[in-house]
C-alpha cells in the first residue's frame, strides 16, 4: 500500500513526531539510515517501504527531520534526491534545524521544479515531540503554510507563520542561541547555590517563581535529580545533543558575521559547547554542560 506521507529521519525527534502522525490515522512510511530506528517506528504502528525512491514517488507529503544543512541538502538534491523523485504537486516540509540560507536554497530549487515547500523547525524538545505539543516556526508562502498546517496541528500546539522561506530557520536560530546561553546561565546559578549548601530542588523551585525563571530551569533542569523526566536525571541521554547545540550556535555565529551582528554571549556559548564536545560529551544531552562547571562542594 502506498503511504500518503514519507517521513525521513527517525531520531530523537523524528520518531515520536512520525508516530503521532501514524496515531492520527495517516499512512506513514518512515525512513532512517539506522535500521534500529526504523524497527522502533514499525513496532509503533508505522510502515516502511524498503525502496525509498518508490516511497518518495508515491507520497503526497514528504517530511524531513535530519541533523544539519548538509544532510538536508543531500536528501533533497541529486539524482535520487527528493526533488528529482517526488511526484508533481507533492508537499515538502523540512522540520530540521538548518541554516536559513540552506533552507532558502532548497526551497528555491523546489519552487523552480513546481513543488510547494516550507521550512518548519520546531521547539519543545523530545518531551514536546512525544506529547504532540511542539512549537512550529514556519517559513514559506501563505499557501504552503495553509497546506502544511494540518500536519503541524497533529504534531504540535503553537504554530506560527514567520514569513518567507528561511524565516522559520531564522527564528529558530535566534531561539536556540538564547537557549544555549540560558542553559549555561542556569547551570552556573545552580552550581553557585549548591556550593553554598543549597538543595538544588529548593533553589530551582524558588528561582522558577522569581525573575530568573526560564525554560531550562522550569522544564529541562540541568541538575540530576531535580526533575525526574529531564535528560539530566537519565545520565544526560536522549534529548538534544551537545553536538546539535554546537551546530546551531555555529550557524548563529556564521550568520552574525555575515549580518554584522554582535553576539558576545552567543559566541562564548559556542566556544563552551565546543570545549565540552571535545572532552567527549558530544553525544550527551546539552544540559550536561552543567558537568563542565565542576562538582558541588
Ligand atoms: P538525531 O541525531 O537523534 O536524529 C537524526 C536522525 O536522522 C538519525 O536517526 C539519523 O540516522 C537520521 N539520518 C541522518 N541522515 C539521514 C539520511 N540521509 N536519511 C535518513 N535518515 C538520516 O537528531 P534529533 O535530536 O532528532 O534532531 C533532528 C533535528 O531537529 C536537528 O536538526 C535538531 O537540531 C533539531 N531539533 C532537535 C531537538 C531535540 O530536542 N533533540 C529539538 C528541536 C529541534
Amino acid at each position: 500500500m502506498d503511504s500518503e506521507v514519507v517521513f525521513i529521519g527517525l531520531g530523537n525527534m523524528g520518531l515520536p513526531m512520525a508516530l503521532n502522525l501514524v496515531r492520527s490515522g495517516l499512512g506513514v512510511s518512515g525512513h532512517d539510515l539506522m535500521p534500529a530506528s526504523v524497527e522502533k517506528f514499525v513496532a509503533g504502528g508505522g510502515t516502511n517501504n524498503p525502496d525509498l525512491v518508490s516511497a518518495i514517488k508515491a507520497a503526497k507529503t514528504i517530511i524531513t527531520m535530519l541533523p544539519a544543512s548538509r544532510h538536508v541538502e543531500s536528501a533533497y538534491f541529486g539524482d535520487h534526491g527528493i526533488l528529482a523523485q517526488a511526484s508533481p504537486g507533492a508537499l515538502l516540509i523540512d522540520c530540521s534545524t538548518i541554516a536559513p540560507e540552506s533552507a532558502r536554497k532548497v526551497a528555491a530549487t523546489a519552487s523552480q521544479k513546481g513543488f510547494t515547500m516550507v521550512d518548519a523547525p520546531v521547539s519543545g524538545g523530545t518531551g514536546g515531540a512525544a506529547a504532540g505539543t511542539l512549537t512550529f516556526m514556519v517559513g514559506g508562502s501563505v499557501a504552503g503554510f495553509d497546506l502544511a498546517k494540518p500536519f503541524f496541528e497533529i504534531m504540535g500546539k503553537a504554530i506560527f507563520h514567520a514569513g518567507e522561506s528561511g524565516s522559520g530557520q531564522t527564528v529558530k536560530m535566534c531561539n536556540n542561541m538564547l537557549l544555549g546561553i540560558l542553559m549555561i546561565g542556569t547551570s552556573e546559578a545552580i552550581r553557585l547555590g549548591m556550593a553554598n549548601g543549597m538543595d538544588p530542588k529548593v533553589l530551582s523551585e524558588v528561582m522558577s517563581k522569581s525573575s530568573g525563571r526560564n525554560w531550562t530551569l522550569e522544564v529541562y533542569n540541568p541538575c540530576p535529580g531535580v526533575m525526574e523526566n529531564a535528560p539530566a536525571s537519565k545520565d544526560y541521554s536522549g534529548g538534544f545533543g551537545v553536538d546539535l547545540m554546537l551546530k546551531d550556535l555555529g550557524q548563529a555565529t556564521e550568520n552574525a558575521l555575515s549580518t554584522s551582528s554582535s553576539i558576545p554571549l552567543g559566541s562564548l556559548a559556542r566556544n563552551l559547547y565546543d570545549i565540552h564536545s571535545k572532552s567527549g560529551a558530544g553525544g550527551l544531552d546539552f544540559s550536561s554542560i552543567f558537568n563542565m562547571l565542576g562538582k558541588a562542594k
